[in-house]
């Protein structure tokens, strides 16, 4: 059994390497050291600038993958902080340092539960592994967005857990299911050029950019689901015309953007703008752009093994909600793959003076290894 420093030392080791994106910085080196001794076979994979990390311990089904990243977010004007952002100081609770929070303190506590399951556990049934990049705070192009294509066929993940932080106020009150999907969409809308006092000459294309984006407007995309509310349609911009007051422009363009819930695909909305499209008789041309599909953890049992381990590690049920940004769940979910986030408070993410609570650390270690537990014994 380790001592239950081992999470926060190991929390300051990688918060004292400044893995700015994409510069991992030694953290997955690190990691590594400590997982091949403990008994995981270790694939490393360089996209690019990106270090990427694949750690595993059996090879069989199920199997529950740990995910997490190693960069973090530029400190900013250091003279801000109140200790130097990658010196790793304790203050009481308070573990500061960029990163502690999103998320070193995580993934400090995901190496510690598996050294601990797989040394409990040592005949354990399935696979349980360790994702790790160095470039999900950047653009996120050479992490797990090209890991997961580059390892399809060799490993399937039955089930995930993102250590990003999820929580508000306590260490897991709040878990992740999923996230909407969102795409965007560039609208052309194709008039004719005239002057404004013979319109019967011109074709105003204002007013059929007016009639699409009112009927857009009035479209019921689909109801949402328990976990989704309905996807919505919004405008964020719209320009037209030439700078003249007499002249009706040639043409009008708006972008709009679908923040859509699993019950409608890009596919079926683009279809349905198509027809509402027709409907109100404008000539357009689109441009398409799919920046995230939607995850949601759809297996109640695997969602009511989460909340259970919760609640028996912490004495509270955890609210499961679909709020929030981008995470790197976004890749693994098409894949088949049973998304959650579960991490720290995301109070001081990405802020000066961020930092974790130590006893947090402790508690979300024994969570992770009560879910490795639930899913593998
Ligand atoms: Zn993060």
């Amino acid at each position: 059994m380790k001592s239950p420093g081992a999470v926060v030392d190991l929390a300051r080791e990688l918060i004292r390497r400044p893995s700015v994106t994409p510069d991992d910085a030694g953290c997955q080196a690190l990691i590594a050291a400590r997982l091949r001794p403990a008994g995981f076979r270790i694939e490393s994979h360089r996209f690019g600038d990106v270090d990427n990390l694949l750690a595993l311990h059996g090879d069989q089904r199920p199997s529950l993958v740990f995910v997490g990243h190693t960069d973090v977010v530029p400190p900013g004007d250091e003279s801000q902080w109140r200790h130097p952002p990658f010196a790793a100081v304790c203050e009481g609770d308070r573990l500061y340092g960029r990163g502690a929070a999103d998320m070193k303190g995580a993934v400090a506590a995901m190496v510690v539960a598996l050294e601990q399951f797989v040394d409990q556990h040592p005949d354990h049934r399935g696979c349980v592994a360790l994702m790790l990049t160095s470039d999900e705070e950047g653009e996120a192009v050479d992490g797990i967005r090209r890991l997961m294509p580059a390892i399809a066929g060799k490993h399937q993940f039955d089930y995930a857990v993102v250590g990003e932080p999820s929580s508000h106020k306590n260490l897991a009150d709040t878990v992740r299911i999923g996230r909407r999907g969102s795409l965007h969409v560039h609208v052309t809308v194709h008039g004719k050029q005239g002057h404004v006092a013979y319109p019967h000459l011109a074709d105003n294309p204002i007013f059929s950019a007016a009639r699409l984006i009112t009927g857009l407007a009035r479209t019921q995309w689909d109801q949402g689901n328990a976990d989704f509310p309905p996807t919505s349609f919004q405008v964020s911009q719209i320009s037209a015309g030439t700078g003249a007051a007499n002249v009706i422009p040639g043409m009008a363009q708006f972008q709009g953007n679908f923040r859509y819930s699993p019950e409608s695909t890009p596919a079926s909305l683009q279809a349905r703008f198509e027809v509402v499209a027709q409907a109100t008789q404008v000539n357009i041309t689109t441009d398409w752009q799919l920046s995230g599909e939607p995850f949601y953890a759809s297996d109640k049992q695997w969602r009511n093994k989460i909340s259970r381990v919760i609640q028996e590690t912490t004495g509270h049920l955890p609210e499961m909600n679909t709020a929030g940004g981008t995470s790197d769940g976004r890749f693994l979910a098409p894949t088949g793959t049973q998304v959650v986030e579960l991490g720290p408070v995301n109070a001081t993410i990405h802020q000066t003076n961020e930092w974790v609570s130590q006893k947090d650390l402790g508690l979300l270690t024994r969570l992770y290894m009560a879910i490795m537990e639930s899913v593998l014994c």
